[in-house]
């Protein structure tokens, strides 16, 4: 049997453990993954128990997503560009870190709003945190030719956009609406919508009406910011699918299959969320 896991600390809210183990009885899997409560000094550890052979991977989640990367024989560069591991792989005997988020966000867009990179157009990204990086990653790898990340503290952003390798600037929030006149993508990577918080002031007037709006905060499914945006009669694309499809190349390395992402797995995750 092959066993694979997710580690934060704490860990009890975590889907992954809903989400792969859909996937295992879905395809016939001889297989078990299971959510592991790993406290920060204990880390160290638990990557011995995975080399012991224990486990084919797993995934990790906060607070270790940084601390796990000096702990890895092989780091991806999608991993090293956006700064965080997701994904463990065991490969040859050596623990393999990479970074599914970024191929999570641009698979939720790809099927829920396909041909929204056709463009290669302009982008502003909201925040310019961890889950920002990925998605930064991932607009540039697919053309974007500029994006612009605004921020709370638009010094971070600005940091940031001249970190990363890509045609990115930094900006504060509250330069929205002059830059919002070009835009084909906007999206929400800060913490705002969680729990049905909402930005200050986003006039989202200023979009132009081909704009596609995305927020990567999930709960709740529709945020503020979408329901704004719906209300505008812009097309929006909620967050949730980010969190299916960065789960699928895990899946894949570790138990041999492909798995799909299917409505009736999204409609599973929504009951877990209105349960939570
Ligand atoms: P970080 O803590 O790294 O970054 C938080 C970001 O939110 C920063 O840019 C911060 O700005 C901004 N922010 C927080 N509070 C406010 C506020 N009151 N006003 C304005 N800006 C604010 O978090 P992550 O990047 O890791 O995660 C962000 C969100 O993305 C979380 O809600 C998380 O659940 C979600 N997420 C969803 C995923 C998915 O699969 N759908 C995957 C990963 C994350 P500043 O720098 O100024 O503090």
């Amino acid at each position: 049997m092959k066993n694979a896991f997710v580690i934060g600390h704490p860990i009890a809210h975590s889907l992954s453990p809903v989400l792969h183990g859909f996937w295992l009885k879905k395809y016939g899997i001889d297989g078990f993954y299971k959510a592991i409560d790993v406290p920060p000094d204990e880390l160290n550890q638990f990557t011995s128990r995975l080399r012991s052979g224990e486990f084919v991977g797993g995934n990790v989640t906060l607070p270790h997503k940084q601390a796990i990367f000096d702990l890895c024989d092989e780091i991806d560069p999608d991993a090293r560009a956006i700064g965080a591991v997701n994904t463990l792989i065991m490969r040859d005997e050596k623990l393999v870190g990479s970074n599914t988020d970024h191929l999570g966000f641009a698979a939720n867009l790809d099927q829920m709003a396909p041909g929204w990179d056709e463009k290669k157009g302009t982008a502003i990204v909201l925040g310019a945190g961890g889950a920002a990086r990925a998605v930064l990653v991932a607009l540039a790898v697919r053309g974007f030719t500029q994006i612009h990340i605004l921020n709370r503290s638009a010094q971070k952003a600005r940091d940031l956009a001249n970190e990363l390798p890509g045609p990115f600037s930094g900006h504060a929030l509250n330069e929205f609406a002059e830059l919002a006149g070009a835009i084909h993508l906007l999206v929400n990577t800060t913490s705002i919508g969680m729990h049905g918080t909402s930005f200050d002031n986003l006039p989202l007037s200023a979009l132009p009406k081909s704009a596609l709006i995305t927020d990567i905060v999930y709960t709740p499914l529709i945020t503020p910011l979408l329901a704004d945006a719906q209300k505008a009669g812009l097309r929006i694309v909620d967050g949730l699918g980010m969190l299916l499809h960065q789960a699928v190349p895990g899946f894949e390395a570790w138990f041999g299959t492909r798995p799909e992402v299917t409505s009736e797995l999204r409609d599973l995750l929504i009951e877990k969320l209105r349960q939570s």
